[in-house]
């Protein structure tokens, strides 16, 4: 079995090591038997989606977003047919806002993906803090950081899950993130996926389940990962 991962750009969009995510699916993957292949993409490469599993979008400066932002235009289709045929996506952060229709900024808008409904407005003082979120769909809570100007708002979609402790999305609806089909966005880095390895194997399941129809992981050893995780949890949520 082989999976593809597709980072995109990178040089742009890889604040808070983002790449440390890339390394976590690649290495859970490796551990298993299953060959991984990561693909960086800078931005005047051409995407060919059909050849991805897993797509990922990292975290960037306003300024970044909005170099980014003329370049999303030209992939947008072929981004969207790949969202909607289940392909599996994790956007953090600046990546995450891409997601949706639109992140105003005091500079201006930047045009996102509209891949999910969804959109984010700037705000002050930027949400600056630990974060600690719940989902009832993974056997324990996702910890990260967050730092962010955007404020995002949802709508119906399901968010990645209900704020323990931090902001989320933004300061009101204690909910962070959303999951849309087989698409993680978030404002967790930190990076995400080495302190949830339970996220991680959730991304890899959905890649592996939609291109072989099984998704069976053995389990590892992930007993100092989740040590690590249950003393964040214990640390902020009383
Ligand atoms: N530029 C965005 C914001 O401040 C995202 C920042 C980030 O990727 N951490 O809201």
């Amino acid at each position: 079995m082989k999976i593809r991962i597709g980072h995109l750009y990178p040089d742009l969009l890889n604040l808070y090591g983002d790449r440390g995510n890339i390394q976590c699916l690649k290495k859970r993957m490796q551990w298993r038997g299953i060959d991984a292949e990561v693909q960086e993409f800078q931005i005047t490469d051409t995407i060919s989606f059909l050849d991805l599993d897993i797509v990922l979008l990292g975290g960037g400066s306003d300024r970044e977003q909005m170099l980014v932002c003329e370049k999303l235009k030209t992939i947008r289709q072929d981004f969207k047919e790949y969202v909607e045929d289940n392909g599996v996506v994790i956007a953090v952060c600046g990546g995450y806002q891409l997601l949706g229709h639109y992140y105003d900024t005091d500079d201006g808008r930047i045009e996102g993906l509209s891949l999910v409904d969804l959109y984010t407005e700037q705000g002050t003082p930027r949400l600056i803090s630990n974060i600690v979120i719940q989902n009832d769909l993974f056997p324990y809570p996702i910890v990260g950081f967050e730092n962010h100007g955007g404020r995002t708002f949802i709508g119906d979609n399901k968010p990645l899950g209900k704020v323990l402790f931090g902001y989320g999305n933004n300061e009101t609806e204690k909910a962070e993130g959303v999951l849309y089909k087989n698409v993680i966005g978030t404002y967790l880095h930190g990076p995400l996926l080495p302190k949830n390895p339970h996220i991680c194997d959730y991304l890899i399941k959905n890649a592996l389940e939609r291109k072989y129809g099984t998704s069976d992981l053995s389990p590892l050893d992930d007993e100092q990962e989740l040590q690590a995780n249950r003393y964040i949890v214990e640390r902020f949520v009383k």
